[in-house]
């Protein structure tokens, strides 16, 4: 019985079948069953989760657990619910989603450098008016957050000819990218950017960086694109930067409240565009084959994949 992986998730019957399917076409040697399916020995043998936004109750009633494997990338709600420091999290880290990213960062990037949203504004108001050509390499775009995401994005964007900065916790180097590390540096990389790209996970130290101070030091015409969690913005202050044009736009796909509620002013605001949680869906194929390859190399050798630092919160 050892081999019985449990599922558990909180999604809806149909998406946990669906995530069953994936994963028994990924693992057909493995025993994959949904946590309310399993025996009594099931779950006190169980030494790997497979998790999708779990009950951390359920996890809590596997008792010989080493580690669970999420098939998210972000996994700061899992952190923050489920505190037992003896079993490592591993999160999903599919080279498939980074390319799924960096396709919406070039997407919603080129958006704002061919200036969509004021030809949607001019023609909303029947005035034909041609805006200044700019380039690419006239464009600076600022990708906050260099790590599985934010390197693969910023290539793409500079494949695409823009001139890309990059900014991270620690220093790190990519051909053709800028790169900077630290609190003052983001300061400065901020100033230079016309796109800034939000790729930063949510941790204690990235909640509500991108606030008033921050969106003061940018350029008026500057425009964000957070892709990365709604809480690293204070919307509040994003709004007020907005209203005053002291910021140009914001392309939105992430938010403190997920589905974005009804009444929120964001979603007919002039200045915002808002995304319903869309950059970079997990594609479960793909994410049940890089969960696969973990458990065969844990089964194997009894390696356990790269685990999430509790302390850095990501
Ligand atoms: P990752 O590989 O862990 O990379 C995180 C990056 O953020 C790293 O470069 C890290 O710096 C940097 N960072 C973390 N804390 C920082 C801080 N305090 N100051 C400066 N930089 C900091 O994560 P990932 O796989 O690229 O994913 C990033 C996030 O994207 C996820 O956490 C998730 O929230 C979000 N996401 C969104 C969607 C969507 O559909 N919207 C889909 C998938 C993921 P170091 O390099 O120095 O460690």
């Amino acid at each position: 019985m050892s081999n019985v992986l449990p599922f558990l998730s909180r999604s809806n019957s149909e998406d946990v079948a669906q995530w069953l399917d994936a994963l028994e076409s990924a693992m057909p040697h493995e025993r994959i069953v949904a946590f309310d399916q399993l025996t009594d020995e099931a779950r006190r043998n169980a030494t790997i989760a497979i998790v999708a936004n779990p009950d951390p109750q359920q996890l809590g009633q596997l008792p010989a657990l080493r580690w669970v494997q999420s098939v998210w990338a972000g996994v700061e709600r899992l952190l923050g619910e489920y505190r037992n420091d003896s079993v490592a999290i591993v999160r999903l880290e599919d080279p498939q989603l980074a390319a799924t990213m960096a396709e919406a960062v070039l997407a919603w990037t080129l958006y704002l450098h061919r200036e969509m949203p004021a030809y949607a504004a001019q023609q909303r108001a029947r005035h034909w008016h041609q805006r200044a050509l700019r380039l690419p390499h006239e464009r600076c775009v600022a990708l906050l957050g260099l790590g599985n995401l934010g390197r693969v994005a910023s290539r793409t964007l500079r494949n695409a000819g823009f001139n890309v900065i990059g900014w991270s916790r620690t220093l790190t180097t990519i051909e053709g990218v800028e790169t900077f590390a630290g609190d003052d540096a983001l300061n400065a990389v901020l100033a230079r950017a016309d796109i800034a790209v939000c790729l930063l996970p949510l941790t204690e130290q990235t909640r509500g960086l991108l606030n008033a101070k921050r969106f003061a030091l940018m350029k008026p015409t500057a425009s964000l694109i957070n892709f990365g969690r709604g809480a690293v913005v204070n919307t509040d202050d994003l709004l007020d930067a907005l209203e005053r044009n002291a910021l140009a736009h914001a392309v939105l796909d992430v938010f403190d409240v997920e589905p974005l509620p009804s009444e929120s002013v964001l979603w007919t605001h002039r200045s915002v565009t808002v995304l319903p949680h869309i950059s970079a869906p997990t594609h479960k194929a793909s994410a049940a084959a890089i969960v696969a390859k973990n458990i065969a190399e844990y089964r194997a050798s009894g390696a356990m994949p790269k685990a999430v630092d509790r302390v850095l919160g990501y």
